[in-house]
């Protein structure tokens, strides 16, 4: 099944955020799939349901996301920024994790004067993504053919005791963990294709191994990443690795890095192919994932907009074979799937994740 709610697509130029992204990317996708599975009713990948629906279907009622969610993943003392009854704590977050003032203290790629929202408004918009990539891993777990796409979400750079990269909290691992905690999952694989590292998820899970994190962490649960990414682009480019502090993100590596660097695109698939291979041979024996959770960026794609992600450069067909690989490695080992539609920025970011589900659709 699919995802996607309209009413928790942020536009980031009501709250005077001024960045690329296409706030019609998921509406489009939606709109295109929509009529194709009414003129093929019943295709793969299925119904594509809102929020309320999702909850209906999977017998959940009311705030999906909760406080103590968040406190399982990030420091007590971030969380209760983030919550603080006095909003100056959650606002000066917010200007952090969307790099809104510059070094020179200016504004950033933010124009407050065009906002007709408050900034600390986007939280509740955050929050809402958040519980939309938890429920399409219940979903994942649940449905016919154990797969969801959720057309929205994707916050992987977020760390332990801050945002980063336009990223408040780290939805993909609160939603691991979620799952672990509630015993739905024990082992969880994290297959990170956008353009830029999963930096936060791996320090994450790395401080989580460490007994760092907060709150309990349930035995014989762990969750193993991999990331292929930009091997020089941002988080990874020389002024960001050179003001990185030791043992903090973007150093700490994913238990499966794959660096790209420009001009390596002809490799990109066969590293991949290699990449899950290796993530599989690193789940304990006798284990196996219990779900896999697809950060499925669409700014590797050669037409994005983003100045950041313009050292990777795929075609299309090389985006929706990346997909497809992914898919087939998943589904030929029975293993769940929720995929995150994560980055993808500018006019043609809704192509990539469009032509993996239509090709989906199309092979069913
Ligand atoms: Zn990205």
């Amino acid at each position: 099944m699919i995802i996607f709610d309209d009413t928790i697509v942020s536009v980031f130029s009501d709250y005077g955020i001024m960045l690329p992204i296409a706030a019609s990317r998921a509406r489009k996708i939606a709109d295109k799939l929509g009529s194709f599975t009414t003129s093929a009713p019943g295709h793969f990948p299925g119904s594509i349901l809102d929020i309320k629906q999702t909850l209906s279907v999977l017998g959940k009622t009311g705030d999906v996301i909760k406080r103590s969610d968040i406190e399982r993943v990030h420091s007590a003392a971030y969380v209760n920024a983030l919550f603080s009854d006095n909003p100056d704590g959650l606002l000066k977050e917010l200007l952090n994790a969307y790099e809104l003032i510059g070094p020179d203290g200016k504004p950033n790629r933010y124009e407050p004067d065009k906002a007709v929202k408050p900034l600390p408004a986007l939280f509740d918009k955050i929050l809402a993504q958040c519980a939309g990539s938890y429920l399409a891993c219940a979903a994942a777990l649940v449905t016919e053919r154990h797969f969801c796409y959720f057309l929205a979400g994707g916050n992987h750079h977020a760390r332990y005791d801050t945002g980063a990269g336009f990223c408040l909290i780290n939805e993909i691992i609160i939603a691991a963990r979620k799952l672990q905690a509630e015993g739905g999952a024990r082992i969880v694989w994290i297959i990170d294709v956008d353009a830029h590292k999963g930096c936060g998820s791996a320090e994450l899970v790395s401080f989580m191994r460490s007994g760092v994190n907060p709150g309990p962490f349930e035995k014989n649960c762990d969750i193993l990443t991999l990331s292929i990414h930009m091997a020089r682009g941002w988080p990874l480019d020389a002024e960001t690795l050179r003001n990185a502090a030791p043992g903090r993100a973007p150093l700490i590596p994913s238990d499966v890095e794959i660096p790209v660097d420009r001009g390596e695109e002809p490799f990109y698939i066969s590293r991949l192919g290699d990449g899950l291979d290796r993530l599989e041979q690193l789940t304990p024996p006798g284990a196996r994932p219990d779900i896999a959770i697809v950060v499925d960026g669409a700014d590797p794609y050669e037409h994005d907009e983003l100045s950041s992600s313009a050292p990777m450069r795929l075609s299309l067909e090389q985006c929706v074979e990346r997909d497809m690989l992914v898919y087939d490695f998943l589904r030929s080992r029975k293993i769940p799937s929720a995929w995150i539609m994560a980055g993808g920025y500018g006019e043609r970011a809704w192509e990539p994740p469009y032509h993996f589900l239509q090709t989906l659709a199309r092979g069913s």
